[in-house]
């Protein structure tokens, strides 16, 4: 029975071999340095998927924006972005598409602006009618 590390090649006692998902040996140093590998790319992906619908969502807000939150939803997705992209370990996990995601962050963020100006005018123009 192979009680090596897949990983580091450890040799293990058998009290302490760990199964990962796809049923590889671990020890247990390797086991969370993957898991929080995994966190990261997680967390990187969730970044990517933000920053795409911020566009959207402040393209939405033109059409639909009750009380301004939609304006709100896109001026903070592109807040989150481009925090999430300042930390080093998430703007290499996202590596080539960061440029992408700066952009999305920014258009929405942008988006957000405009149709919140709109909402702000129009909320006005009712108020002194
Ligand atoms: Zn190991």
């Amino acid at each position: 029975m192979n009680t090596a590390c897949s990983a580091c090649g450890t040799q293990l006692a058998l009290a302490d071999v760990i199964y990962d998902e796809q049923g590889n040996v671990h020890c247990q140093g390797c086991l969370s340095l993957a898991q929080t590998e995994t966190a990261k790319k997680q967390s990187a992906s969730r970044v990517l998927s933000v920053a795409y619908s911020g566009p959207v969502i402040g393209l939405v807000s033109f059409v639909f924006n009750p009380w301004g939150l939609l304006s709100v939803a896109a001026i903070g997705n592109g807040i989150y972005v481009l925090r999430s992209l300042k930390e080093s370990d998430t703007a290499q996990k996202i590596g080539s598409k960061a440029e992408k995601a700066k952009v999305g962050a920014i258009a929405g963020i942008v988006l957000g602006a405009i149709s919140g100006l709109l909402f702000g005018l129009s909320f006005f123009t009712k108020l002194l009618h």
